[in-house]
């Protein structure tokens, strides 16, 4: 595959001096670490393929890096998101990683897209960049990466992580698949738990990131064979990767023959349903705030709490008096002849999600007074008890 940048006029000494150990290798050379210093790559996100990611790149000296994420830095990042550190908590990430960047690289012209990447900016910033680095950890911004690459023709490395297993690959619709080619349907909602529901190992996030950082590397400097209709699948416990081939789909909506998606759609996140319809339908005038269940506990009210997370979630922090069935018993059925008839049922988990796919079960069951609390164990934690923690 061609070289997707031209190569810098020349390198300065001290650029070939903090370079020599990739100059010395005949296949980067002096033409490769010219293209890394004329290549602008952005990275999506500064969390757990970020940080590695734009540490390496960053190293390697990719000369504009750009950074763009909105949110802040909490003491939870800081197991696995290793660019940023302990005097960092509270600060935007996509300011901390620019600082470390610096840090590492003071030659990297560091770019802070300190907001959220949304339908409005998406194009418009992408289109400053040769690369996008996808280190995005919701189906909803996945998408809309993707589909803004295909857009625009650029290629993107997508990497994805949960608990022990990570997966990567180079999506570039001009050569090879596109991430609708491989999931042309996000799952349905609340089927794949998010890392902050389900955990991951955070040294699994150097293993994917790394992968990436490499492709990266290798599209920008023309050299190897690029991830490209290959999905790279990683087993941490096991110790192997794989890779499967993804072909082009000739149907793709987007990258296909015949596309009928020619623009971002207008709500990603109504395309990946953070929750179900049947789900917004049972929690509409069924939500109580966490403050409610906690006047309703206090003043002795005949309700039965169900925790609805995970039990290692209900180890690290729980409502008090909440009893845990995890929400696969109410998808395989097995949960609803445990709930009491003659007590008000409450559901929670940890944000709400999960509990209001769990509300819609056990009323189409007949239980019609159920109700769920809105913003779950988070909200508890928020409103109720600060001093209990959080993840
Ligand atoms: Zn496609």
């Amino acid at each position: 595959m061609p070289p997707l940048v031209e190569p810098a006029a020349e390198l300065t000494v001290d650029e070939v001096r903090r370079y020599s150990r990739h100059l010395i290798i005949p296949d980067v050379g002096m033409a490769g670490q010219k293209r890394l210093k004329n290549a602008r790559v952005l990275c999506v996100g500064a969390g757990g393929l970020g940080s590695p990611a734009l540490l390496y790149l960053a190293a390697a000296g990719v000369g504009t890096l750009g950074v763009i994420d909105f949110d802040v830095v909490d003491e939870s990042n800081l197991q696995r998101q290793v660019i940023h550190g302990q005097s960092d908590v509270g600060r935007p990430k996509a300011e901390s990683a620019a600082a470390s960047v610096r840090e590492i690289n003071p030659l990297v012209d560091v770019v802070v897209h300190n907001e959220a990447l949304t339908n409005d900016n998406v194009m418009e910033i992408f289109s400053r960049y040769d690369l996008i680095v996808d280190g995005t950890d919701n189906f909803a911004t996945r998408y809309m990466v993707n589909d803004a690459a295909v857009l625009l023709g650029k290629p993107y490395v997508w990497g994805s992580i949960y608990r022990f297993d990570g997966q990567a690959s180079v999506f570039w619709a001009e050569h090879g698949p596109c991430y609708r080619c491989l999931y042309p349907e996000p799952p349905p909602p609340g089927m794949v738990p998010s890392c902050a529901e389900g955990g991951v190992l955070g040294v699994l996030c150097a293993s994917i990131g790394s992968i990436q950082v490499n492709e990266a590397i290798k599209l920008l400097t023309g050299i190897g064979d690029p991830l490209v209709g290959r999905l790279m699948i990683y087993d941490a416990l096991e110790m192997n990767y794989r890779s499967v081939k993804v072909r082009k789909d000739p149907e793709c909506p987007l990258c296909g023959k015949n596309p009928t998606i020619t623009q971002l759609l207008d709500d990603y996140e109504a395309f990946c349903g953070a929750v179900s319809e049947e789900a917004q339908e049972a929690a509409s005038g069924s939500t109580i705030t966490a403050a409610e269940l906690k006047s309703w506990q206090d003043r002795g009210d005949d309700i039965y709490v169900i925790d609805v997370r995970e039990p290692n979630e209900y180890e690290i922090v729980s409502i008090p008096g909440a009893v845990l069935i995890p929400k696969g018993e109410f998808l395989n059925g097995s949960a609803l002849e445990r709930l009491p008839q003659d007590k008000k049922i409450v559901l929670h988990c940890k944000s709400g999600a999960r509990s209001a796919e769990c509300l819609a079960i056990v009323k189409n069951a007949g239980f019609s007074d159920a109700v769920h609390v809105g913003g779950g164990v988070l909200s508890w934690v928020k409103t109720v008890d600060p001093s209990l923690p959080t993840y």
